[in-house]
């Protein structure tokens, strides 16, 4: 097996014009490539994006990070075996030596262990999601797109404080028809929102979705769902939503901007279940209010997804279970550091009957490595944003190349949940 010849990394773009790392790996094959994403509503217990401060790019440049890939990462790691994922990921983990990959940076090691997961399929002459398949040892499955189309939170500039609102096409029979669903129905709610806002409301946040002037969850809801039975897939699309709601918590308050106590917004989140479709609920709380999460897990049957709360870490997912604050996990690599870690935590959910969820960060590039982990993760569900903007529409056209390229062994996800 061809070993890793050199490892380089350098500053480039996310998709809001802030710098991220981006690490290529030369094999005998040839050059792999990887581009890690960012968060603006980040988890607090989060692995740490090293930033360099000062004023260069606003404090935001990444040249530390670049500088402990090519400085401290890319001389041990040459010569080794990029098939040996694990052994990798679990040495540059050590050589970090902090809880958090605070030393090297999550950005920094992130980069090396995706283009490292590349590389090795490229010298196994895999797809990239066969290959991840070979480590999740899971069958190959294509995802339910989750596709925010109404923008809120920190995502966009408006008063709307829950941040993302989903439509699901959790009944289609292939990810192509689930395309087609949202992609219309997006459409038809940007036609609906121009004549009821004027124009202005059909301009777009971070993930692609819309940004009218709403500050009420149900205005939102009831928007949405019209366009979806105008679009005549009520029996196709479902509705979900991100809170994101560790933004919105202050001293012991639920700001949403009707003050609410936890129990409150509890009882809120019961009544919006009940007028809507609503199918899956993600970060309902702050990510260290525990008690209300357990309160909505007895109250509901819904999907429940730990974001901020789990940060795709095995020692949070653990406290979760043993708590019940959630039913499904929201799967970020960035959160975590390394692929292996990534899929430990996914591995973990999924033998207590956990969903799993594949996600995007409202920072992305035009690397679509989660379509493939999504796929090789065999966990049914990935959120992407909506079907616009070329970083979110990248992860949506991998996908149906995956599922062209699996032709009839492409199997589109069952829906489990709600
Ligand atoms: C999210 O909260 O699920 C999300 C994708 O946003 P961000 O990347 O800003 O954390
Ligand atoms: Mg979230």
């Amino acid at each position: 097996m061809g070993k890793i010849k050199s490892i380089t990394a350098r500053e480039i773009l996310d998709s809001r014009g802030n710098p991220t790392v981006e690490v290529d790996i030369v094999t005998p094959r040839g050059c792999s490539s990887a581009k890690v994403p960012s968060g603006a509503s980040t988890g607090i217990h989060e692995a740490l994006e090293l930033r360099d401060g000062g004023k260069r790019y606003l404090g935001k440049g990444v040249l530390k990070a670049v500088h402990h890939v090519t400085a401290s990462l890319a001389p041990k790691l040459r010569g080794k075996d990029p098939t040996q994922q694990r052994v990798l990921d679990n040495f540059m983990t050590l050589l970090d030596g902090t809880p958090n990959k605070s030393h090297l940076g999550a950005n920094a090691i992130l980069g090396v262990s995706m283009a490292i997961a590349r590389a090795a399929a490229f010298e196994k002459k895999l797809h990239l999601f066969n290959y991840l398949a070979t480590l999740t040892k899971r069958k190959l499955l294509l995802p339910v797109p989750f596709c925010n189309i109404i923008n809120g939170g920190k995502h966009a500039g408006t008063e709307l404080q829950f941040q993302e609102f989903m439509i699901a096409p959790v009944y289609a029979t292939s990810f192509s028809e689930a395309t087609r669903c949202v992609s219309e129905t997006y459409h038809i709610l940007k036609t609906r929102l121009e004549k009821k806002y004027g124009k202005s409301a059909a301009n777009v946040g971070d993930e692609g979705g819309f940004a009218p002037p709403l500050r009420d969850p149900r205005q939102a809801l009831e928007l949405i769902q019209g366009a979806v039975e105008e679009a005549g897939y009520a029996d196709i699309i479902k509705l979900a939503m991100d809170a994101a709601a560790s933004e919105f918590f202050r001293h012991g308050m639920y700001h949403t901007p009707k003050k609410m106590k936890p129990m409150e917004l509890v009882d809120y989140y019961d009544d919006l279940i009940h007028t809507y479709p609503i199918v899956s609920l993600e970060d309902p709380f702050d990510q260290d209010d525990f008690t209300p999460y357990k309160e909505l897990m007895q109250k509901t049957r819904i999907q429940i997804v730990g974001d901020d709360l789990l940060v795709t870490n095995v020692n949070r997912i653990n406290i979760a279970l043993e708590r019940g604050l959630c039913n499904a996990l929201l799967l970020k690599v960035n959160q975590i550091g390394t692929v292996t870690e990534a899929i430990d935590a996914a591995l973990l959910a999924f033998d207590h009957r956990w969903n799993v969820m594949v996600s995007h960060r409202s920072g992305e590039t035009d690397d679509t490595f989660i379509a493939d982990l999504a796929v090789g993760l065999g966990c049914g569900q990935v959120k992407i944003g909506a079907p616009c903007r070329g970083e979110r529409v990248a992860k949506f056209n991998r996908l149906l190349q995956i599922e062209d390229v699996l032709g009839k062994k492409a199997a589109y996800a069952k829906w489990k949940h709600g």
